[in-house]
């Protein structure tokens, strides 16, 4: 059964699956890897109501806790992994990377948004709504990083930041790193005023410009956060081959995926999940 999601190609870089009537998104590139368990949600399969209808496990959208509860249970069971091992990011748009340790599973980390980790089983969670996911995998030395990167984590470079903690902290070499830019706001219908394009040019090539925004004549500009992020991969040293980069756009698919520009507030989180066998 399909989704009737909206691609923005016919690559197939994303997989549509359903378990136990809870749909979820994965990369094929990921788990070609082997070494972990992931996953992308929809709006679909779980039991919230109203603006945060169905599949929530944010608690902080004003959404009942008894929903949020029942809805882990169940997204836990369709993708493998155990409720009470999902540890999660309170994002503010920051590039801090926590390192989750054993003794962190189940954790929220305040004003984080990416964590990486080497321990199985941990269930590393983070949230969205139009901002861009990054999932790296490193099958090498069996490590993990997952990063939130709206606007102001790209200029700041979140990709580069996560690959450089799972460096520092595990040894990770990021030629054997296997990346993912998750589902998110396509350029089409990502418009940005200059400020935004201002702080681009100071941190990208010139000739990456073409690429990353176009001007438009009410003055406004479309910005490309996907192409943004895989070049600060590459930058970084992961090879383009080694990166999957989604075709998916949440404000592209109002009924299936919650976009912020599309509801504002009025929403619940989308949800990205990556765990070590
Ligand atoms: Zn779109």
């Amino acid at each position: 059964m399909s989704l009737g999601l909206k691609y923005k190609n016919d690559e197939k870089i994303i997989e549509e699956r359903i378990v136990n009537g809870v749909p979820y998104l994965v990369y094929p590139m990921l788990e070609q890897t082997g070494v972990v368990k992931h996953g992308f949600t929809t709006r679909l399969g779980g039991v919230s109501k109203g603006y945060c209808a169905t599949m929530n496990i944010s608690t902080t959208r004003g959404d009942d806790p008894r929903d949020v509860e029942e809805n882990k249970r169940r997204l836990a069971e369709a993708i493998g992994v155990r409720p009470e091992d999902m540890t999660f990011t309170h994002q503010t748009h920051t590039v801090n990377v926590a390192v989750v340790e054993e003794e962190d599973r189940g954790k929220r980390f305040m004003e984080t948004d990416g964590m990486v980790t080497n321990v199985p089983g941990i269930c590393l969670v983070t949230f969205y709504a139009d901002c861009v996911p990054l999932y790296l995998v490193d099958p090498v030395r069996k490590v993990i990083g997952l990063s939130h990167s709206g606007w102001r984590g790209t200029v700041n470079r979140m990709g580069r930041v996560t690959l450089e903690k799972m460096h520092e902290v595990y040894g990770t070499d990021p030629g054997d790193v296997v990346a993912a830019i998750g589902p998110s706001i396509c350029q089409d219908c990502y418009e940005v005023s200059e400020d935004v394009i201002l702080e681009f040019q100071k941190d990208f090539r010139k000739e990456d410009w073409d690429d990353l925004y176009y001007r438009k004549e009410n003055g406004k500009y479309q910005l490309n956060l996907w192409r943004a992020n895989e070049i600060i991969f590459q930058e970084a040293g992961v090879k383009k081959e080694h990166i999957a980069v989604t075709n998916v756009c949440t404000h592209c698919n109002p009924e299936i995926l919650f976009s912020h520009r599309t509801t504002g507030d009025k929403r619940g989180n989308l949800s990205a999940l990556l765990a070590l066998k």
